[in-house]
């Protein structure tokens, strides 16, 4: 990213969510990104993710500016490199997790059978090879959650990028996603994370610290961070 900046407009009012945010995140990296309620995370996370464009900068994905891009051609990119995780997973409640992990596919046009193993093999990788004619009503909600992390991956992703994916598990169930986050990157995959937990940041390799609307400070893990330099 480089100076970005986005505006959202309110009737009248206009929120400024991030200012001239510049920032690198280099191919194998597992990143969390912290700070404080309305600092910006989700609003810069959306424009990584390409789920929305920023008001000004630039944004290079794998080299090209995708900054502003027509929103058609944004959501066919984020189709093919990314994958995004929710806190509140997203499942389609009528489908099965193999059902749920196919559609990424079939907005892809990739065919019914390559889209059956594809998906069968996402879910196998995430440890739910038994759990794939299960609804999401059937499953954990820390199964839900891995659903939806193979469902992120079965495109292979250039980033996986995810939102509090555990804001809504427990202690042990929030471990057991963290490991698949962690196996994933190891395999060298790129994780992007929000996160308001200090024992999931510190899983991470680095952390980006947002303060209103801002990075305010990045390549430091957890226990370098001293907040009350920017409170001085
Ligand atoms: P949280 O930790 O609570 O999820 P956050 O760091 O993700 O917070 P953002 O959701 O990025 O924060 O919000 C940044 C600022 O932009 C806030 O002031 C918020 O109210 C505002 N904002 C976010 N989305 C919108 C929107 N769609 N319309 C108007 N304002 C918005
Ligand atoms: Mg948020």
């Amino acid at each position: 990213l480089e100076q970005i900046s986005k505006v959202y407009q309110m009737g009248d009012v206009e929120v400024q969510a991030i200012a001239n945010v510049s920032l690198s995140i280099q191919a194998g990296e597992y990143c969390a990104i912290m700070g404080p309620s309305g600092s910006g995370k989700s609003t810069a996370m959306n424009i990584i993710g390409c789920l929305d464009r920023p008001s000004k900068g630039q944004y290079y994905l794998d080299g090209t500016d995708v900054a502003q891009l027509p929103k058609k051609e944004l959501s066919a990119i984020r189709n093919q490199k990314l994958g995004f995780v929710f806190q509140q997973f997203h499942l389609l409640a009528q489908l099965t997790a193999l059902e749920n992990v196919m559609l990424p596919m079939v907005y892809a046009g990739i065919k019914g059978r390559e889209r059956r193993d594809k998906a069968a093999e996402a879910l196998k990788q995430v440890g739910l090879e038994n759990r794939m004619q299960n609804k999401p009503n059937q499953l954990s909600g820390g199964q839900q959650q891995r659903v939806a992390i193979a469902r992120a991956i079965v495109n292979r992703p250039v980033v996986l990028l995810a939102d509090e994916p555990t804001g809504a598990l427990d202690t042990k169930t929030t471990e057991e996603v963290m490991d698949i986050f962690t196996q994933l990157n190891q395999d060298g995959m790129t994780v992007v994370m929000v996160t308001h937990e200090p024992d999931v940041a510190r899983l991470t390799n680095r952390i980006i610290w947002f303060r209103d609307g801002q990075v305010v400070q990045s390549h430091l893990t957890l226990d370098e961070f001293q907040p009350s330099h920017h409170h001085a």
